[in-house]
């Protein structure tokens, strides 16, 4: 049965290369019925942020990517929290401790440091010499008498070539004399990711490590450490590099990309989107088609489809995939996400009378198409909630023309009189003025357009003019006329 994981450490929010490599593991588990687990590395502790657990795993929810074991719905390999599982760890290191695998080191910080410069001043690869490898007993406890507390050091074997096939990248090889002995259980008895990592995927019976090529030299620590253990060596593919539009390095900072999935959700994203674009970092489907729900995703997704090359992150690619969805979505869907924003700005105040629930369905309904994020409502919106419409260049440009006062004039009348104000009405008004003056086309529409928006385009304009509502567009007409 094949069985993925996800191991997000809870340092921070969820990033955009974490979801994608959630959404790859999961996919790869759906695909082939097996099992999604998400599992909390937080050996760090000094990095760990209280809760950062909890809201990751909100936004993989939000994302819809579900998982079948975890801290919080439990499984058969509990628990799922590295630090909860210390005791475990610990009856592995006792096993290559006893077996001479690993060893007790009392080299200091202060020495370790030393000998990396030493070697660097060499013009050497730093790494650890082992000096401490094979202390007498006397010597040992020399150490402790000077209070020294030793960590845990993995003795890596000479000589030898690690090879494994890599699901994506094909035949890896490293050298084992390029790896010096690594700490795997600190002074403090906290165990290293290195360590960790491989007992929890072996005991929770992991067949597929998927994660991000940062990785990729560590596997070949871990393999060592499978060996050590006697555990089964699971299958790898590490996921390429998500790389900017400048084709640099996505990195936490990087301003020219929003980062984590909060802030999509904040802004309006839609999930299904953004699972769609993410699906598309570094993986492609067969044909032309680009646009996946999740469930196509699990029927098409492959990790053959993974290529090696870094993905490039296109944010407006993203936009105008989430647009696509917004666009299909259900107008109910859309509005209740815009009415928050709405409200934020101060143009509504929930709850919303039915008179203004209708008001904002319309207005939304009207802009539907254009949203590219659901936040983007607000600005889109704004000549709806103006009291004063300021005329640019163009539109004043626009109102100069000589036949605009007959054209206004005879509008402001018409909505004067009018009893009702809507689409069809205006439409009416629309072929009366058109029989009166003779302008017709862009001729009578533009004039009307500018003097109530300010604006030479728009989205329809008799349901424009409607939602404006009949009192402020008179008003708007009145001050241009005047
Ligand atoms: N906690 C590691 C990370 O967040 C997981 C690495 C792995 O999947 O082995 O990068």
């Amino acid at each position: 049965r094949v069985r993925t994981r996800y191991a997000p450490s809870p340092t921070g929010h969820l990033h955009i290369g974490g979801a994608r490599t959630a959404l790859f593991s999961y996919l790869h588990a759906k695909k082939n019925g097996g099992d999604f687990i998400v599992r909390i590395e937080d050996t760090d502790t000094e990095r760990n942020v209280p809760g950062a657990d909890e809201k990751q795993m909100a936004m993989l929810k939000w994302l819809g990517i579900e998982w079948d074991e975890s801290v919080d719905v439990g499984g058969p390999y509990a628990p799922y929290r590295c630090m909860e599982r210390t005791d475990i760890y610990n009856r592995y290191i006792d096993q290559l401790l006893s077996e001479g695998k690993a060893y007790l080191s009392y080299a200091t910080p202060e020495e370790i440091e030393k000998e990396r410069e030493e070697q660097l001043a060499r013009g050497e690869t730093p790494k650890y010499s082992g000096w401490d490898r094979d202390l007498t007993p006397e010597e040992r406890a020399r150490f402790e008498e000077e209070g020294r507390v030793p960590s845990v050091r993995f003795r890596v074997p000479e000589g030898k070539t690690i090879i494994f096939d890599d699901e994506i990248r094909g035949t890896v090889r490293f050298e084992s004399d390029g790896i010096g002995d690594f700490v795997i259980r600190r002074p403090d008895g906290r165990p290293t990711y290195n360590f960790a990592v491989v007992v929890d995927d072996a005991l929770m019976k992991i067949t597929h490590v998927i994660r991000g090529e940062e990785h990729l030299s560590n596997t070949p620590k871990q393999i060592l450490i499978y060996e050590a253990l006697g555990f089964e060596v699971p299958q790898f593919a590490h996921i390429p590099l998500i790389l900017n539009a400048e084709g640099k390095k996505m990195s936490k900072r990087d301003e020219t990309i929003i980062q984590f999935i909060d802030q999509y959700k904040e802004l309006g994203y839609l999930p299904e989107a953004i699972i769609n674009f993410i699906a598309l970092l570094g993986w492609s489907p067969e044909g032309e088609e680009e646009i996946f729900s999740k469930d196509e995703l699990i029927q098409v997704f492959s990790l053959s489809r993974v290529s090696k090359a870094p993905a490039i992150f296109d944010t407006g690619k993203l936009k105008w995939m989430n647009g696509q969805y917004i666009k299909q979505a259900p107008l109910e869907r859309i509005t209740r996400l815009a009415i928050p924003y709405l409200e934020k700005a101060g143009r509504v105040t929930t709850p919303l009378s039915p008179e203004q629930e209708e008001w904002v369905t319309r207005l939304v309904s009207l802009y539907q198409e254009q949203l590219e994020y659901v936040a983007q409502i607000v600005e889109l919106t704004d000549l709806f909630f103006q009291d004063e419409v300021t005329y640019g260049d163009s539109a004043a440009e626009v109102l100069r023309e000589e036949h605009v006062p007959a054209v206004l004039g005879a509008f402001l009348q018409k909505v004067q009189e009018a009893d009702r104000f809507e689409p069809e009405t205006i439409k009416t008004m629309f072929k009366e003025i058109q029989k009166e003056t003779g302008y017709k086309g862009k001729r009578l529409f533009m004039p009307i357009r500018v003097a109530v928006t300010g604006q030479d385009h728009g989205p329809d304009l008799r349901e424009t003019l409607a939602l404006i509502g009949k009192e402020s567009v008179v008003n708007r007409l009145r001050s241009v006329i005047d």
